[in-house]
């Protein structure tokens, strides 16, 4: 087993990471930027290392003052947490050319995942349902681009391959704005991820976002963990998460689980991963794979039982699963909040220093969060400062305590969403369930 583990990122989720390597019996490295000294884990962590300024370029993403963090602590791997550096394939590479292992898939893997052209094909023949699409990157001849739309029917989606964070897409309704659009997309494209290549795909108009959790250890052995509703999202932000997703039939999900685990064998995947779909009609439309632990596992850890990171430290320690797929069996329904210090109406963070902090109780509810009374939330990251998560032996249950939870919850000094929160939980439409990614907003009115 892992002795050591450099956990590379902040907040919730380096917590998270800890308490994991502290069930485990492995010593913890903490990192951190000048204005993190007071975050939770780094008190807590065996050792702590400041890796640079506030910003984050130079110090969750400074590349080498994580590795010579990882070099003078003695850490034998690294674990990227999500977001930061956890799906740069050229970070993996260099952490394992440095000698440690890199908690995730290779680096290979990472890279392909990363191309959504690439990412496309491999699904595409490895029996993963895609959207219609142009199936590789769009040329410059527009009766090419044309044809292509035509056989894919309008409207269409532009998509930067490297694209990312909800940026580089441009949905074409007609023959007309084709070309503009086209030459739009290239050239964002090539200012924000440093690569020009759009592909084209059919756009579907009212969605569900549903993703499946795998993870794969290198013994050859691969399980699914059921899939999650993301559609509640705000700015392609997900918003609150769900696992299961409502109205998907046992056997579905064992079909679609199936395929998944299969595609992940065929690419000879390893660790925690998400196949990330889009649902209509009732229909699978793969959009990407993240490489990483998702900000969501949680859901699906209420329902299943099982530690994700856990596992994660597990199988990037040469161990097997601790589990066989058919080990899994759902139980009850959770639904997951993400906390984030910003006003609830007009969504403008809001740093500043946690006053009072009262943690919400009682059976079923977890709470995921780096804070704590006098806390000072810095202005460089992220706004989310936390996750709440209820689990029930129903959805109508995990509804309800995670009603009375945030109602409990209180957070003093700075503005936080929980009354969007509450307002979503409190939504005929949410309790419903079910509802596609526009849905939440064109009830905030931002879209019609
Ligand atoms: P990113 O990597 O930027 O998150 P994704 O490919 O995951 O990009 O797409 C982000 C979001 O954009 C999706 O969750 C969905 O809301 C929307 N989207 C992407 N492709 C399509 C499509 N073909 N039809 C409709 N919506 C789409």
């Amino acid at each position: 087993m892992i002795g050591k583990i450099l956990i590379a990122n902040r907040g919730e989720i380096a917590l998270r990471i800890l308490r994991a390597c502290r069930e485990l019996g492995i010593k913890a490295v903490a990192v951190h930027s000048e204005a993190d000294r007071d975050l939770k884990h780094v008190r807590l962590a065996d050792e702590s290392v400041c890796i640079g300024p506030a910003s984050s370029k130079e110090s969750y993403l400074n590349v080498p003052a994580i590795i010579s963090a990882a070099e003078v602590t003695d850490s034998e791997a690294i674990h990227p947490g999500y977001g930061f550096l956890s799906e740069n394939a050229d970070f993996a590479e260099k952490v394992i050319q440095s000698g440690f292992i890199f908690i995730g898939p290779r680096p290979e893997t990472i890279r392909v995942m990363g191309d959504k052209v690439a990412a496309i094909a491999a699904m595409k023949s490895a029996g993963i349902p895609c959207i219609p699409g142009s199936d590789g990157p769009l040329g410059d001849d527009p009766e090419e681009n044309i044809a292509i739309a035509r056989r894919i029917g309008f409207p269409i989606i532009i998509k930067a391959a490297g694209g990312g964070g909800g940026r580089g897409m441009r949905v074409v309704h007609s023959e007309g704005h084709l070309m503009a659009a086209i030459t739009l997309t290239k050239g964002e494209a090539g200012a924000a991820f440093g690569n020009d290549m759009v592909y084209m795909e059919k756009f579907l108009e009212d969605p569900r976002h549903v993703e499946f959790q795998v993870i794969a250890d290198s013994h050859g052995h691969c399980v699914h963990l059921g899939e999650r509703d993301c559609s509640m999202q705000r700015r392609h932000q997900k918003v609150v998460e769900e696992a299961p997703a409502p109205g998907i039939s046992e056997e579905k999900r064992q079909e679609m689980g199936a395929r998944c685990v299969r595609a992940c064998l065929e690419i000879g995947y390893l660790g925690a991963g998400t196949f990330e779909f889009l649902y209509q009609d009732g229909e699978f439309y793969f959009i990407e794979m993240n490489t990483r632990v998702q900000v969501e596992h949680p859901v699906t850890e209420m329902v299943t039982g099982f530690d994700i990171v856990k596992e994660q430290l597990l199988v990037a320690s040469g161990k097997k699963l601790s589990f066989a797929q058919s080990d899994v069996r759902l139980r009850g329904h959770a639904v997951e909040c993400r906390i984030n210090a910003e006003d609830a109406r007009t969504f403008i963070p809001s740093p500043g220093l946690i006053e009072q902090f009262h943690m919400p109780g009682g059976p079923g509810v977890r709470v995921e969060t780096h804070i704590y009374n006098g806390y000072r939330v810095p202005p460089y990251y992220d706004s989310m400062i936390g996750k709440l998560i209820a689990h029930g032996e129903d959805r109508q249950s995990a509804i309800a305590r995670m009603r009375t939870a945030l109602n409990e919850m209180v957070i003093g000094g700075i503005n936080c969403n929980i009354p969007l929160l509450l307002d979503i939980i409190n939504d005929p439409g949410f309790e419903a369930g079910g509802q596609n990614i526009h849905y939440l907003e064109k009830k905030l009115g931002l879209k019609h």
